[in-house]
């Protein structure tokens, strides 16, 4: 039994540029142009996750991205860590989206996909969460869109050869990571599964992968193509949560610099701190 997989994966900002990532006061969106990307960390181990199902039982590996137009540098990156092809969802319409009009976004992509291809996913993998929005959102929604089962901080995924009805099916064991431990769970394809980093180590692109991944399809759709989506769901019209007022935190500190003997400045440092509605012993 072979697979098609689907990876979700999200460039964000370069953390080494975080200084130059502003905020659109009118819209209250992060402001991207001109600030380097890379592929959200966790995304890459949801990639190679779907790159070992495919090694192990034969099948496809597809990465959809919605993103503006300079996204296709990082799927050229992931094309070259061996995915076999690539989507960029791209167009205004989409932008300024909160989670649930990404998750739609990328659900209408996923169903167009499907349709070209004349297959359903048997996996759609996505990263637990970003490094910018953070949110952890978009994979369970994207299961609740297609009505699959989904699990989110999945950091183990075992196959298990099983007997079903005369037919050959598959039983895929899981485990996610809670606070105070792990959860275990089987289940049968379809899923979503929003990963964590340790599900697989991510392997390094070689020269080679590089080269063949100039090659690889990479589709670029806009809003026109998503034809049976509605715009009501769509970017930031489409988006319900709508940022409210956002400002950086005044951090200025008053420092004082206290000297003298140890005790002289123990009894310094108690005396503001009971100045400032501390209670410090009886
Ligand atoms: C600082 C900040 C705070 C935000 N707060 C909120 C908020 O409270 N509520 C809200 O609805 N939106 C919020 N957003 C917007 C949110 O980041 C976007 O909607 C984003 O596209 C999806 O959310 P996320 O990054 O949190 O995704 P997460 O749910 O954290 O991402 C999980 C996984 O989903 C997949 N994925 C996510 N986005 C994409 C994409 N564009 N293309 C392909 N795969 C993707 C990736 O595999 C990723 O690892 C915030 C954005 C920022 C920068």
């Amino acid at each position: 039994m072979s697979y098609n997989v689907a990876v979700c994966v999200k460039p964000v900002p370069d953390p080494k540029h975080y200084d130059k990532v502003t905020i659109d006061p009118v819209k209250k969106t992060i402001t991207r142009t001109g600030i380097p990307t890379l592929v959200n960390p966790v995304d890459k181990s949801a990639i190679e996750a779907g790159l070992q199902l495919r090694e192990h039982y034969g099948g496809s590996v597809i990465v959809v991205s919605m993103a503006p137009p300079n996204a296709d540098e990082i799927l050229r990156e992931v094309l070259a860590m061996g995915a076999d092809e690539a989507y960029l969802l791209s167009d205004r319409a989409f932008g300024g989206a909160d989670t649930l009009a990404t998750s739609y976004t990328l659900y209408h992509g996923l169903k167009k996909i499907e349709a070209a291809k004349g297959y359903s996913f048997d996996f759609i993998l996505c990263g637990s969460e970003s490094a910018d929005g953070a949110t952890a959102q978009v994979s369970s929604q994207l299961g609740e869109w297609l009505g699959y089962p989904h699990l989110w901080n999945v950091f183990e995924l075992e196959g298990t050869p099983g007997k079903e009805g005369g037919g050959e099916k598959e039983t895929f064991s899981m485990k996610t990571k809670m606070e105070n431990g792990y959860m275990e769970w089987t289940a049968h394809i379809p899923l979503v599964l929003g990963v964590a980093r340790e599900i697989r180590k991510p392997r390094f692109t070689s020269i080679m992968g590089i080269m063949k991944a100039k090659n690889k399809p990479l589709t670029v759709w806009g809003r026109a193509d998503l034809d049976a989506a509605e715009d009501t769901y769509l970017g930031l019209k489409g988006s319900p949560t709508q940022p409210g007022e956002i400002f950086s935190p005044d951090l200025k500190r008053s420092g004082e610099l206290f000297t003298g003997t140890p005790e002289a400045i123990v009894g310094r440092v108690v005396t503001v701190l009971r100045s400032n509605g501390v209670v410090i012993g009886g």
